[in-house]
């Protein structure tokens, strides 16, 4: 059951601490998708609904003073999925979106959710617009343990085709990379035709859900947790050396855009 409340706020833009990223803006405060590796849980600390239990909805009637942020890099959304089922009701990622119509703004959107499509007619009237989409498995039965109640792998797939047929430049977040269960290759070979670019994260444990996620490993994927062990607890570097030597190589081969943010 998650609790949603209305909030009024005076501005939805913040300046971001992203590199390449100049302003975010997170239209929800808090996150139903549930992730288990959910980086943006510290944004919890003032509720006393666990994470991913409450969501609320910023309620602001000052337009964006889009004059202010032209040439800059506007991102949707650091600590929420700007597309989360909520959106379908409240519509708060579609009112800023107009705003951006016709602007110079850079406006960069990263979802877990195919909602997006919802907005096509929108996104095609911002002229410096790019939609990416997370993935990190092409298997839905891991998806739904790692990401319940984001979109199925197959509809994130679809909602990349759809966008990316109508015009819009659209790339792919291979992130977070789960150790010997996200297959990279696999998942740039379904989507080169429709991404521009790719980029790659590695899974990163350094807060609340490290327990959490090796606790999933340990249950899920037992054979696996010696080499989550040597990598989490041992802190080996070894694998994300590899790792990355093994993106350059492929992506350097088949001739694609991509980048590597790796912790
Ligand atoms: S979509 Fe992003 S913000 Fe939402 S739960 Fe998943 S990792 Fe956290």
């Amino acid at each position: 059951m998650i609790k949603v409340s209305e909030i009024e706020v005076k501005n939805l833009i913040s300046k971001s601490k992203i590199p390449s990223i100049d302003f975010a803006i997170n239209p929800y405060v808090g996150c139903p998708h549930k992730c288990i590796y959910c980086y943006a849980e510290f944004m919890g600390k003032f509720h006393k609904e666990k994470w991913g239990n409450f969501l609320d909805v910023k309620i602001c009637t000052k337009a964006i003073n889009i004059e202010k942020f032209k040439n800059n890099t506007v991102f949707l959304s650091s600590v929420t999925d700007a597309y989360n089922p909520f959106e379908a009701k409240y519509g708060i990622t579609k009112q800023v979106l107009e705003q951006f119509i016709a602007s110079q703004v850079k406006v960069e959107i990263l979802t877990k959710s195919n909602l997006v499509t919802r907005d096509v007619k929108i996104l095609k009237q911002i002229p410096n617009i790019s939609v990416g989409f997370s993935i990190n498995t092409t298997d839905d039965v891991v998806r739904k343990q790692i990401e319940p109640y984001a979109s199925s792998v197959q509809k994130r797939i679809d909602a990349l085709k759809i966008l990316h047929n109508e015009g819009i430049n659209t790339w792919v977040f291979i992130s977070p990379i789960f150790p010997k269960i996200t297959d990279f290759k696999n998942i740039v070979d379904i989507c080169r035709t429709y991404a521009y670019s790719f980029g790659f994260e590695n899974l990163n444990l350094k807060n609340s859900y490290h327990m959490r996620v090796l606790n999933y490993i340990r249950i899920h994927h037992q054979n696996l947790l010696p080499l989550y062990q040597e990598i989490y607890v041992r802190n080996n570097k070894d694998y994300w050396q590899q790792t990355a030597c093994e993106i350059h190589s492929y992506c350097q081969e088949i001739g694609i855009d991509y980048s590597i943010h790796f912790h």
